[in-house]
């Protein structure tokens, strides 16, 4: 494509567009056509020190805003964000591939986070303690950090930024996102509804980018606190990086969420689940099921049961209202895959539902791999040691709950992990025994509401605060604790000089 077709999508600093300074710039996709939609600026040290001075400049005013006016905003921009999620979702299904009903889902997830810090006023009371010691009163209250910035994946462009900034606005500080360079439209929208809501300038800003622009942050001195969420190795780097430089940091991980389906399950509702778990969003979900364990099946039955619920889901565009399932987001992802789906009968496993050489017509360019099932696959093989992050769902074999779980539980990441059957006590075991932040229980992808708070164990969390929920107000927020006392103003003389103690 012609460059001059194609605009470049600015940054959004100090309340309005803001262009790239230097040449260093990087294509955006439509992942169903293939065809460049845009350029997007790739901010360095200079942009990153320009939006980390804007919003340090407006963190000294919107920290002494009143808790009632930052509730009206985060009001106005639930209600913008409400009205226009349809803009966003199609923009979402233009540059990562999921169909529009599924970003609408993700737009309505976000929003359940902007809900949550609507109630900023109740979630910021602190305690009180009246008469402690004669005439002491001892209080408490949080005091927002600073700047703080979010670092976001490509996967969900919208809700994952939304797990991060409402609540950080919300507790007083400034924002600088850096989004996914390879749909970073969202977060322009988002940026534009918080100018329309009557955040003053400055509050949330947007620096497109990739490793230069994550590093500018990570070293910033102004920056106090990061949130990031990505793959293993980048969320290990930017804990690492961060924490050294003496930020408070939680890093998300990838994941490898297995499912264990128990003899006892009702085979076809949980081969359906499972279908919609591990192909929704064509597999690229933090959440997505990739690995499902099956108990005590005979032979193939199960991978055969889910290889054709997924065989009639409808792959296309992401526009297209009969489609269920996209594109994967970028050429070399689904190149990827689909040498990854290569590798598994290499290393003994059996193919039973093949997605490579999916072609939609109309859309040959599209980057497409259809549903794909692997069965009979074993921890030592690629397509279970590696985060596949597409369409491909291996299926594992146990010979009883105790040993599934170890199976689960030998795996580095923790994010969630679900279970399929009618018993309540091997539920109870698998909830009290299994490695995950998050489980589900006959529900395949067990994503928190907003007033819990969403993380994982093992490789899928570095830091110790998960996102959103009351965990998020504890990130964003630091702790003071008053000691107050309004004496007489004759001195006794009586002042002891021992450690002070409750009189
Ligand atoms: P990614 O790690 O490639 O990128 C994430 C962010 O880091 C992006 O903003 C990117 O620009 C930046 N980045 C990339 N390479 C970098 C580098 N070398 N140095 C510094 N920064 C760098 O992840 P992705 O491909 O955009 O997203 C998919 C991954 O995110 C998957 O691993 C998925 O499991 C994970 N994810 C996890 C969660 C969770 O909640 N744990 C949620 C969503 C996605």
């Amino acid at each position: 494509m012609e460059e001059s077709a194609v605009d470049t999508i600015p940054h959004w600093i100090a309340g309005g567009p803001c262009a790239q300074r230097s040449e260093r710039r990087s294509a955006v996709w439509n992942p169903a056509t293939g065809v460049q939609r845009a350029w997007v600026g790739l901010g360095g040290a200079a942009e990153v020190d320009q939006a980390v001075q804007a919003a340090s400049q407006a963190f000294e005013s919107w920290s002494q805003t009143s808790l009632g006016r930052r509730t009206q905003i985060l009001f106005a921009f639930r209600e913008r964000v409400r009205s226009q999620a349809q803009r966003i979702a199609e923009a979402i299904a233009d540059e990562h591939g999921k169909t529009v009903p599924d970003a609408l889902g993700e737009v309505q997830r976000g929003l359940e986070v902007v809900d949550f810090a609507c109630g900023i006023a109740s979630l910021l009371k602190g305690d009180y303690s009246d008469q402690v010691s004669q005439g002491i009163d001892l209080f408490s209250f949080r005091a927002p950090l600073g700047v703080v910035a979010g670092i976001t994946p490509f996967n969900f462009p919208a809700m994952v930024p939304l797990w991060m900034f409402p609540l950080a606005i919300a507790c007083g500080n400034s924002f600088v996102l850096k989004p996914s360079e390879r749909d970073p439209t969202a977060s322009m929208l988002l940026a534009q509804l918080w100018a329309e809501a009557g955040l003053p300038e400055g509050v949330f800003n947007v620096v497109h980018g990739d490793k230069a622009a994550v590093d500018a942050l990570l070293e910033h001195p102004q920056v106090a606190a990061i949130s990031f969420v990505g793959s293993t190795p980048i969320a290990r780097y930017v804990h690492q990086r961060g924490t050294a430089a003496g930020k408070r940091v939680q890093a998300l991980g990838g994941a490898k969420n297995h499912a264990i389906v128990l003899p006892d399950a009702d085979e076809a509702f949980a081969a359906e689940q499972l279908a919609s778990a591990a192909f929704g969003s064509a597999g690229q979900r933090c959440m997505a099921i990739s690995a499902a364990v099956v108990v005590g099946f005979d032979g193939d039955t199960f991978a055969q049961t889910v290889s054709d619920r997924a065989a009639s889901i409808k792959v296309g565009p992401g526009r297209d209202p009969r489609t269920q399932m996209g594109p994967v987001v970028t050429r070399e992802a689904r190149e990827r895959i689909t040498r990854l789906i290569g590798s598994a009968p290499e290393q003994g496993a059996a193919i039973a539902l093949d997605g490579r050489g999916v072609v939609v017509p109309g859309h040959e360019a599209g980057f497409f791999v259809g549903p794909t099932v692997i069965d009979r696959v074993e921890p030592r093989m690629d397509v279970y040691r590696e985060e596949i992050f597409g369409p491909v769902l291996c299926v594992l074999h146990a010979r009883s709950l105790t040993e599934a779980i170890e199976l689960v539980n030998a795996n580095p990441y923790g994010n969630g992990a679900a279970i399929f059957t009618r018993s309540g006590s091997a539920a109870r075991e698998f909830q009290r025994r299994v490695r995950a932040g998050m489980i589900g229980i006959n529900v395949p992808i067990p994503v928190p509401m907003a007033y819990y708070s969403f993380g994982g164990w093992g490789d899928s969390l570095f830091g110790d605060r998960h996102v959103y929920g009351p965990e998020g107000v504890a990130f964003y927020t630091r702790a003071k604790v008053v000691t107050s006392r309004w004496p007489q103003l004759e001195a006794d003389g009586n002042v002891p000089y021992h450690f002070p103690t409750a009189t």
